[in-house]
Protein backbone atom coordinates (compact mmCIF):
# COMPACT_ATOMS: atom_id res chain seq x y z
CA UNK A 1 0.00 0.00 0.00
CA UNK A 2 1.38 3.49 -1.02
CA UNK A 3 -0.14 6.38 0.88
CA UNK A 4 2.06 9.01 -0.70
CA UNK A 5 -0.16 11.98 -1.88
CA UNK A 6 -0.68 15.34 -3.50
CA UNK A 7 -2.52 17.99 -0.93
CA UNK A 8 -6.00 18.68 -2.34
CA UNK A 9 -7.87 20.76 0.01
CA UNK A 10 -11.05 22.80 -0.05
CA UNK A 11 -9.08 25.77 -0.98
CA UNK A 12 -8.27 24.72 -4.38
CA UNK A 13 -12.08 23.98 -4.75
CA UNK A 14 -13.24 27.56 -3.60
CA UNK A 15 -10.82 28.95 -5.52
CA UNK A 16 -12.03 27.61 -9.03
CA UNK A 17 -15.61 28.79 -8.06
CA UNK A 18 -14.61 31.69 -6.44
CA UNK A 19 -13.05 32.81 -9.80
CA UNK A 20 -15.94 31.34 -11.96
CA UNK A 21 -18.28 33.71 -9.98
CA UNK A 22 -15.98 36.64 -10.36
CA UNK A 23 -15.82 36.03 -14.61
CA UNK A 24 -19.33 35.62 -14.79
CA UNK A 25 -20.26 38.33 -12.79
CA UNK A 26 -17.56 40.92 -14.30
CA UNK A 27 -19.20 39.84 -18.04
CA UNK A 28 -22.52 40.04 -17.14
CA UNK A 29 -21.83 43.24 -15.37
CA UNK A 30 -20.27 44.45 -18.37
CA UNK A 31 -22.80 43.56 -21.24
CA UNK A 32 -25.38 43.04 -19.23
CA UNK A 33 -26.17 39.79 -20.99
CA UNK A 34 -25.89 36.17 -19.92
CA UNK A 35 -25.81 34.95 -22.94
CA UNK A 36 -22.43 36.53 -23.93
CA UNK A 37 -20.58 35.15 -20.62
CA UNK A 38 -21.77 31.68 -21.66
CA UNK A 39 -20.73 32.50 -25.77
CA UNK A 40 -17.15 33.74 -23.32
CA UNK A 41 -17.16 30.09 -21.84
CA UNK A 42 -17.90 27.56 -24.88
CA UNK A 43 -15.51 29.82 -27.49
CA UNK A 44 -12.47 28.98 -24.39
CA UNK A 45 -13.66 25.16 -24.20
CA UNK A 46 -14.12 24.64 -28.12
CA UNK A 47 -10.61 26.21 -28.68
CA UNK A 48 -8.44 24.35 -25.93
CA UNK A 49 -10.98 21.42 -25.87
CA UNK A 50 -11.33 21.97 -21.84
CA UNK A 51 -14.66 21.66 -20.14
CA UNK A 52 -15.98 24.91 -19.25
CA UNK A 53 -15.98 25.52 -15.70
CA UNK A 54 -19.44 24.80 -15.06
CA UNK A 55 -19.62 21.47 -17.06
CA UNK A 56 -21.28 18.63 -14.79
CA UNK A 57 -18.52 16.15 -16.53
CA UNK A 58 -15.11 18.16 -15.79
CA UNK A 59 -11.76 17.65 -17.86
CA UNK A 60 -9.51 18.24 -14.96
CA UNK A 61 -11.62 17.34 -11.39
CA UNK A 62 -10.11 18.11 -8.70
CA UNK A 63 -10.20 15.35 -5.60
CA UNK A 64 -12.68 16.16 -3.47
CA UNK A 65 -14.65 14.08 -0.65
CA UNK A 66 -17.76 12.50 -1.09
CA UNK A 67 -20.06 10.92 1.36
CA UNK A 68 -21.64 7.95 1.12
CA UNK A 69 -23.38 4.54 3.34
CA UNK A 70 -22.37 0.90 1.97
CA UNK A 71 -24.74 -1.00 4.55
CA UNK A 72 -28.31 -0.46 3.40
CA UNK A 73 -31.95 -2.72 4.26
CA UNK A 74 -34.92 -2.35 2.34
CA UNK A 75 -38.13 -4.21 2.00
CA UNK A 76 -36.71 -6.65 -0.89
CA UNK A 77 -34.76 -8.14 2.60
CA UNK A 78 -35.94 -7.32 6.33
CA UNK A 79 -35.90 -3.70 5.97
CA UNK A 80 -39.12 -1.63 6.36
CA UNK A 81 -38.91 0.76 3.22
CA UNK A 82 -38.77 0.94 -0.92
CA UNK A 83 -35.62 1.39 -1.85
CA UNK A 84 -36.39 4.64 -3.76
CA UNK A 85 -37.82 6.26 -0.45
CA UNK A 86 -34.02 4.78 1.03
CA UNK A 87 -31.91 6.56 -1.48
CA UNK A 88 -34.11 9.70 -1.30
CA UNK A 89 -33.80 9.58 2.54
CA UNK A 90 -29.81 9.76 1.68
CA UNK A 91 -29.55 12.15 -1.16
CA UNK A 92 -31.96 14.62 0.70
CA UNK A 93 -29.34 14.81 3.60
CA UNK A 94 -26.51 15.32 1.19
CA UNK A 95 -24.82 11.71 0.53
CA UNK A 96 -23.13 11.24 -2.67
CA UNK A 97 -23.24 7.75 -2.49
CA UNK A 98 -25.38 4.58 -1.16
CA UNK A 99 -25.31 0.79 -1.51
CA UNK A 100 -28.52 -0.66 -0.61
CA UNK A 101 -27.00 -4.51 0.34
CA UNK A 102 -29.52 -6.66 0.98
CA UNK A 103 -29.11 -10.24 2.13
CA UNK A 104 -28.03 -12.79 -0.18
CA UNK A 105 -29.62 -10.71 -3.22
CA UNK A 106 -29.29 -7.91 -5.82
CA UNK A 107 -32.44 -6.08 -6.34
CA UNK A 108 -33.50 -7.65 -9.77
CA UNK A 109 -36.53 -9.13 -11.46
CA UNK A 110 -40.11 -9.30 -10.24
CA UNK A 111 -40.80 -9.09 -6.87
CA UNK A 112 -44.01 -8.45 -5.37
CA UNK A 113 -45.07 -7.76 -1.24
CA UNK A 114 -48.81 -8.03 0.35
CA UNK A 115 -49.73 -5.25 2.13
CA UNK A 116 -50.12 -7.47 5.35
CA UNK A 117 -46.02 -8.00 5.13
CA UNK A 118 -45.69 -4.51 5.15
CA UNK A 119 -47.53 -4.34 8.76
CA UNK A 120 -45.36 -7.05 10.10
CA UNK A 121 -42.20 -5.77 9.15
CA UNK A 122 -43.65 -2.28 11.09
CA UNK A 123 -44.43 -0.48 8.23
CA UNK A 124 -47.56 0.19 7.88
CA UNK A 125 -48.01 2.84 6.23
CA UNK A 126 -44.80 2.50 4.11
CA UNK A 127 -47.30 2.27 0.86
CA UNK A 128 -49.21 5.60 1.61
CA UNK A 129 -45.88 7.81 2.29
CA UNK A 130 -44.31 5.83 -0.98
CA UNK A 131 -47.53 6.77 -3.03
CA UNK A 132 -47.23 10.54 -1.48
CA UNK A 133 -43.63 10.85 -2.35
CA UNK A 134 -43.42 9.54 -5.87
CA UNK A 135 -47.15 9.62 -6.69
CA UNK A 136 -49.35 7.09 -8.13
CA UNK A 137 -48.17 6.53 -11.78
CA UNK A 138 -44.68 5.44 -10.16
CA UNK A 139 -46.36 3.15 -7.41
CA UNK A 140 -47.36 -0.28 -9.28
CA UNK A 141 -50.32 -2.59 -7.43
CA UNK A 142 -52.45 -5.51 -8.21
CA UNK A 143 -55.32 -6.90 -6.41
CA UNK A 144 -58.40 -5.40 -4.42
CA UNK A 145 -57.19 -2.71 -1.64
CA UNK A 146 -58.24 -3.92 1.54
CA UNK A 147 -57.88 -7.30 0.70
CA UNK A 148 -55.44 -9.56 1.25
CA UNK A 149 -54.43 -10.00 -2.28
CA UNK A 150 -53.54 -6.44 -2.14
CA UNK A 151 -49.45 -5.97 -3.24
CA UNK A 152 -47.07 -3.68 -4.02
CA UNK A 153 -43.95 -4.36 -6.64
CA UNK A 154 -40.87 -3.83 -5.31
CA UNK A 155 -38.75 -2.21 -8.39
CA UNK A 156 -35.03 -3.58 -9.44
CA UNK A 157 -32.22 -0.93 -9.21
CA UNK A 158 -32.02 -0.60 -12.76
CA UNK A 159 -35.47 0.56 -12.86
CA UNK A 160 -35.71 3.02 -10.01
CA UNK A 161 -31.84 4.24 -10.40
CA UNK A 162 -33.02 6.34 -13.36
CA UNK A 163 -35.24 8.41 -11.42
CA UNK A 164 -32.83 9.25 -8.28
CA UNK A 165 -29.30 8.98 -9.88
CA UNK A 166 -27.71 12.89 -10.35
CA UNK A 167 -24.61 12.70 -12.15
CA UNK A 168 -21.91 14.36 -10.06
CA UNK A 169 -23.96 14.31 -7.52
CA UNK A 170 -25.40 11.27 -5.99
CA UNK A 171 -25.23 7.45 -7.53
CA UNK A 172 -26.99 4.02 -6.65
CA UNK A 173 -24.23 1.09 -6.20
CA UNK A 174 -25.63 -2.15 -6.64
CA UNK A 175 -24.36 -4.11 -3.44
CA UNK A 176 -25.36 -7.58 -1.75
CA UNK A 177 -24.51 -8.73 1.78
CA UNK A 178 -23.72 -12.10 1.94
CA UNK A 179 -25.08 -13.47 4.88
CA UNK A 180 -23.54 -16.45 6.18
CA UNK A 181 -22.73 -18.87 9.44
CA UNK A 182 -20.07 -20.93 10.53
CA UNK A 183 -20.11 -23.41 13.66
CA UNK A 184 -23.64 -21.60 14.74
CA UNK A 185 -21.94 -17.64 13.99
CA UNK A 186 -22.46 -14.98 11.95
CA UNK A 187 -20.26 -14.39 9.39
CA UNK A 188 -21.38 -11.60 7.26
CA UNK A 189 -19.66 -9.31 3.96
CA UNK A 190 -20.60 -7.07 2.02
CA UNK A 191 -19.37 -6.75 -1.66
CA UNK A 192 -20.09 -3.32 -3.15
CA UNK A 193 -20.53 -2.89 -7.10
CA UNK A 194 -21.65 -6.46 -7.66
CA UNK A 195 -22.87 -7.72 -11.28
CA UNK A 196 -23.71 -11.15 -10.42
CA UNK A 197 -25.37 -12.08 -6.87
CA UNK A 198 -23.22 -14.34 -5.09
CA UNK A 199 -24.91 -17.36 -2.54
CA UNK A 200 -23.18 -17.92 0.33
CA UNK A 201 -20.29 -20.68 0.00
CA UNK A 202 -20.64 -22.09 3.87
CA UNK A 203 -17.27 -23.59 5.38
CA UNK A 204 -16.43 -25.26 8.71
CA UNK A 205 -15.18 -22.69 9.97
CA UNK A 206 -15.74 -18.74 10.57
CA UNK A 207 -12.34 -18.35 8.57
CA UNK A 208 -13.05 -20.99 5.75
CA UNK A 209 -15.98 -18.85 5.40
CA UNK A 210 -14.89 -15.95 5.18
CA UNK A 211 -12.24 -16.88 2.29
CA UNK A 212 -14.64 -18.73 0.88
CA UNK A 213 -17.12 -15.98 0.27
CA UNK A 214 -14.29 -13.55 -0.52
CA UNK A 215 -12.63 -15.57 -2.98
CA UNK A 216 -16.19 -15.99 -4.87
CA UNK A 217 -15.73 -12.28 -4.93
CA UNK A 218 -12.61 -11.79 -5.90
CA UNK A 219 -13.42 -14.17 -8.62
CA UNK A 220 -16.22 -11.89 -10.06
CA UNK A 221 -13.80 -8.73 -9.61
CA UNK A 222 -11.91 -10.42 -12.13
CA UNK A 223 -14.18 -12.43 -14.55
CA UNK A 224 -16.31 -8.68 -14.96
CA UNK A 225 -13.40 -6.47 -15.11
CA UNK A 226 -15.02 -4.22 -12.56
CA UNK A 227 -13.84 -2.86 -9.35
CA UNK A 228 -15.87 -5.02 -6.06
CA UNK A 229 -15.05 -3.94 -3.02
CA UNK A 230 -15.81 -6.30 -0.03
CA UNK A 231 -15.63 -5.37 3.36
CA UNK A 232 -16.54 -7.68 6.84
CA UNK A 233 -19.19 -6.48 8.87
CA UNK A 234 -19.90 -6.11 12.75
CA UNK A 235 -17.32 -8.74 14.10
CA UNK A 236 -19.14 -8.15 17.27
CA UNK A 237 -22.04 -9.07 16.16
CA UNK A 238 -22.74 -12.77 18.41
CA UNK A 239 -19.10 -12.26 18.99
CA UNK A 240 -18.57 -14.34 15.95
CA UNK A 241 -15.31 -13.25 14.67
CA UNK A 242 -12.22 -13.04 16.69
CA UNK A 243 -9.38 -10.02 15.85
CA UNK A 244 -7.40 -13.30 15.56
CA UNK A 245 -10.11 -14.44 12.55
CA UNK A 246 -9.17 -10.87 10.96
CA UNK A 247 -5.76 -11.10 11.19
CA UNK A 248 -5.25 -14.46 9.92
CA UNK A 249 -7.84 -14.07 6.20
CA UNK A 250 -5.03 -11.31 4.92
CA UNK A 251 -7.15 -11.06 1.81
CA UNK A 252 -9.85 -9.29 3.89
CA UNK A 253 -8.43 -6.09 3.62
CA UNK A 254 -11.94 -3.90 5.01
CA UNK A 255 -14.07 -4.46 8.00
CA UNK A 256 -16.79 -2.09 9.82
CA UNK A 257 -14.78 -0.34 12.62
CA UNK A 258 -18.00 1.06 13.46
CA UNK A 259 -21.27 -0.17 12.43
CA UNK A 260 -24.87 2.16 13.46
CA UNK A 261 -27.12 -1.26 14.13
CA UNK A 262 -27.09 -0.81 18.37
CA UNK A 263 -27.13 -4.86 18.73
CA UNK A 264 -23.58 -5.26 17.05
CA UNK A 265 -21.49 -4.88 20.43
CA UNK A 266 -19.69 -2.12 19.38
CA UNK A 267 -18.18 -1.43 22.42
CA UNK A 268 -17.55 -4.88 23.69
CA UNK A 269 -18.35 -6.63 26.79
CA UNK A 270 -16.30 -8.16 30.20
CA UNK A 271 -14.92 -11.18 27.78
CA UNK A 272 -14.50 -9.53 24.34
CA UNK A 273 -12.88 -6.34 23.00
CA UNK A 274 -14.37 -3.87 21.37
CA UNK A 275 -14.02 -3.38 17.91
CA UNK A 276 -11.59 -0.58 17.70
CA UNK A 277 -9.54 -2.14 19.92
CA UNK A 278 -9.74 -5.12 17.64
CA UNK A 279 -8.57 -3.26 15.01
CA UNK A 280 -5.56 -2.12 16.44
CA UNK A 281 -5.24 -5.97 17.72
CA UNK A 282 -5.42 -7.31 14.17
CA UNK A 283 -3.25 -4.95 12.65
CA UNK A 284 -0.50 -5.70 15.11
CA UNK A 285 -0.71 -9.60 13.80
CA UNK A 286 -0.86 -8.29 10.52
CA UNK A 287 1.85 -6.07 9.98
CA UNK A 288 3.89 -6.88 12.87
CA UNK A 289 3.97 -10.82 13.44
CA UNK A 290 2.71 -11.61 9.54
CA UNK A 291 4.24 -9.17 7.63
CA UNK A 292 1.16 -8.55 5.80
CA UNK A 293 -1.17 -5.61 4.93
CA UNK A 294 -2.90 -3.50 6.96
CA UNK A 295 -7.00 -3.67 7.92
CA UNK A 296 -8.80 -0.39 6.89
CA UNK A 297 -12.17 0.40 8.72
CA UNK A 298 -15.42 1.33 7.09
CA UNK A 299 -18.45 3.02 9.27
CA UNK A 300 -22.17 2.08 8.15
CA UNK A 301 -25.37 2.53 9.13
CA UNK A 302 -26.56 -1.66 8.14
CA UNK A 303 -30.02 0.78 8.26
CA UNK A 304 -33.63 -1.34 8.26
CA UNK A 305 -35.87 0.74 10.32
CA UNK A 306 -37.56 4.14 8.78
CA UNK A 307 -39.86 5.05 10.35
CA UNK A 308 -38.62 6.58 13.37
CA UNK A 309 -38.75 3.31 16.12
CA UNK A 310 -36.06 1.73 17.81
CA UNK A 311 -33.58 -0.03 16.07
CA UNK A 312 -31.07 0.26 13.15
CA UNK A 313 -31.84 3.63 12.19
CA UNK A 314 -30.33 5.19 8.66
CA UNK A 315 -27.56 8.16 9.23
CA UNK A 316 -25.24 7.13 12.16
CA UNK A 317 -21.81 6.16 10.16
CA UNK A 318 -20.64 6.59 6.66
CA UNK A 319 -17.43 6.72 4.85
CA UNK A 320 -15.99 9.96 3.06
CA UNK A 321 -13.64 9.01 -0.07
CA UNK A 322 -11.29 11.06 -1.94
CA UNK A 323 -11.70 10.98 -5.60
CA UNK A 324 -11.99 13.05 -8.61
CA UNK A 325 -15.00 11.16 -9.82
CA UNK A 326 -18.24 9.89 -8.29
CA UNK A 327 -18.29 6.36 -9.77
CA UNK A 328 -18.12 3.02 -8.69
CA UNK A 329 -14.60 2.68 -9.64
CA UNK A 330 -13.17 5.83 -8.72
CA UNK A 331 -14.49 5.55 -5.18
CA UNK A 332 -13.72 2.04 -4.59
CA UNK A 333 -9.88 2.59 -6.09
CA UNK A 334 -9.46 5.52 -3.74
CA UNK A 335 -10.39 3.00 -0.69
CA UNK A 336 -7.97 0.41 -2.08
CA UNK A 337 -5.60 2.93 -1.93
CA UNK A 338 -6.61 3.72 1.46
CA UNK A 339 -7.87 7.65 0.81
CA UNK A 340 -10.80 7.63 2.85
CA UNK A 341 -12.11 7.96 6.33
CA UNK A 342 -14.84 6.71 8.37
CA UNK A 343 -17.13 8.97 10.94
CA UNK A 344 -20.23 8.80 13.36
CA UNK A 345 -20.32 12.36 12.72
CA UNK A 346 -16.94 14.46 12.48
CA UNK A 347 -15.85 15.64 9.33
CA UNK A 348 -11.96 16.51 8.57
CA UNK A 349 -10.67 18.30 5.37
CA UNK A 350 -7.21 16.64 5.13
CA UNK A 351 -5.75 13.79 5.80
CA UNK A 352 -2.35 13.43 4.96
CA UNK A 353 0.52 10.15 5.33
CA UNK A 354 4.15 11.20 3.98
CA UNK A 355 5.65 7.86 4.19
CA UNK A 356 8.83 9.30 3.45
CA UNK A 357 8.91 11.15 6.69
CA UNK A 358 6.45 8.54 8.39
CA UNK A 359 4.28 11.50 9.44
CA UNK A 360 0.14 11.19 9.85
CA UNK A 361 -1.35 14.84 9.67
CA UNK A 362 -5.23 15.42 10.12
CA UNK A 363 -7.03 18.67 9.60
CA UNK A 364 -10.34 18.77 11.16
CA UNK A 365 -13.42 20.85 9.60
CA UNK A 366 -15.28 22.43 12.55
CA UNK A 367 -18.49 21.91 13.56
CA UNK A 368 -19.94 25.30 15.42
CA UNK A 369 -19.60 25.05 19.31
CA UNK A 370 -17.48 22.19 19.25
CA UNK A 371 -14.50 21.34 20.63
CA UNK A 372 -12.11 18.32 19.10
CA UNK A 373 -9.94 15.57 21.26
CA UNK A 374 -7.35 14.16 18.48
CA UNK A 375 -5.62 10.87 19.57
CA UNK A 376 -2.53 9.15 17.36
CA UNK A 377 -2.77 5.24 18.23
CA UNK A 378 0.59 3.92 18.08
CA UNK A 379 1.61 0.27 17.88
CA UNK A 380 5.28 -0.96 18.44
CA UNK A 381 6.73 -4.12 17.34
CA UNK A 382 6.85 -5.00 21.16
CA UNK A 383 3.31 -6.82 20.61
CA UNK A 384 2.83 -5.76 25.29
CA UNK A 385 -0.21 -5.29 25.35
CA UNK A 386 -0.25 -1.54 26.42
CA UNK A 387 2.04 -1.51 23.09
CA UNK A 388 -1.15 -1.85 20.85
CA UNK A 389 -2.65 0.76 19.90
CA UNK A 390 -0.85 3.14 22.60
CA UNK A 391 -1.69 6.82 22.93
CA UNK A 392 1.19 8.75 20.95
CA UNK A 393 -0.34 11.76 21.10
CA UNK A 394 -3.47 13.75 22.09
CA UNK A 395 -4.46 17.32 21.19
CA UNK A 396 -7.20 19.69 21.37
CA UNK A 397 -5.48 21.61 17.93
CA UNK A 398 -7.83 21.42 14.68
CA UNK A 399 -4.73 20.90 12.80
CA UNK A 400 -2.26 17.81 14.15
CA UNK A 401 0.28 15.91 12.80
CA UNK A 402 2.35 12.72 14.18
CA UNK A 403 5.69 10.99 13.70
CA UNK A 404 6.28 7.65 13.88
CA UNK A 405 9.14 6.82 16.28
CA UNK A 406 12.20 4.01 16.41
CA UNK A 407 10.56 0.66 16.95
CA UNK A 408 6.84 2.08 16.25
CA UNK A 409 5.33 0.80 13.14
CA UNK A 410 1.67 1.23 13.21
CA UNK A 411 -0.06 5.14 13.35
CA UNK A 412 -3.86 5.97 13.18
CA UNK A 413 -6.06 8.72 14.47
CA UNK A 414 -9.43 9.10 15.86
CA UNK A 415 -11.19 12.47 16.63
CA UNK A 416 -13.69 12.80 19.15
CA UNK A 417 -15.76 15.81 18.83
CA UNK A 418 -17.48 17.21 22.02
CA UNK A 419 -20.82 16.63 20.29
CA UNK A 420 -22.98 13.59 20.44
CA UNK A 421 -24.33 12.24 17.47
CA UNK A 422 -27.54 13.36 15.58
CA UNK A 423 -29.32 9.90 16.81
CA UNK A 424 -26.70 7.92 18.90
CA UNK A 425 -26.61 4.57 19.68
CA UNK A 426 -25.39 3.90 23.10
CA UNK A 427 -25.03 6.60 26.34
CA UNK A 428 -22.33 8.97 26.13
CA UNK A 429 -21.82 8.53 22.37
CA UNK A 430 -19.55 11.42 20.99
CA UNK A 431 -19.42 11.78 17.27
CA UNK A 432 -16.00 10.83 15.48
CA UNK A 433 -13.97 10.40 12.71
CA UNK A 434 -11.39 7.55 12.64
CA UNK A 435 -8.72 7.49 9.68
CA UNK A 436 -7.20 4.56 8.22
CA UNK A 437 -3.97 3.34 9.62
CA UNK A 438 -1.11 3.98 8.03
CA UNK A 439 2.67 2.03 8.49
CA UNK A 440 6.08 2.10 6.89
CA UNK A 441 6.62 -1.48 6.56
CA UNK A 442 5.76 -2.42 3.20
CA UNK A 443 3.02 -4.62 2.38
CA UNK A 444 2.38 -6.70 -0.16
ZN1 LIG B 1 -25.20 -8.39 8.94
ZN1 LIG C 1 -26.84 -5.75 7.41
Amino acid sequence: MRHQRVSVGPIALHSRHFWYCLLSGFFVGLSGSPTLVHAFFQSTANSETVAAPHDPVPNTPVARWWKGNLHTHSLWSDGNDFPEMISEWYRERNYNFLAISDHNLLQEGQRWMKQSALASRGAANALEKYRARFGGSWVETRGEEGTDSYQVRLKPLDEYRYLLEQRGEFILIPSEEITDRADGKPVHMNATNLDEVIQPLGGKTVREVMENNLRSVLEQEKAKGREILPHLNHPNFGYGITFEDLAAVMSERFFEVYNGHPGVNHRGDAKNPGVERMWDLANHLRVNKLGGSLLMGVATDDSHEYHGKPGSRPGRGWVMVRAEYLTPEHLIRAMKAGDFYSSSGATLSDIQWDAAAKKLSVTIEPAPGATYWTEYLVTTTSGEPEEIGRVGLATQELSSSYTLKDGETIVRAVVTSSLAPVDPVFDDQKQQAWTQPFTMVPAE
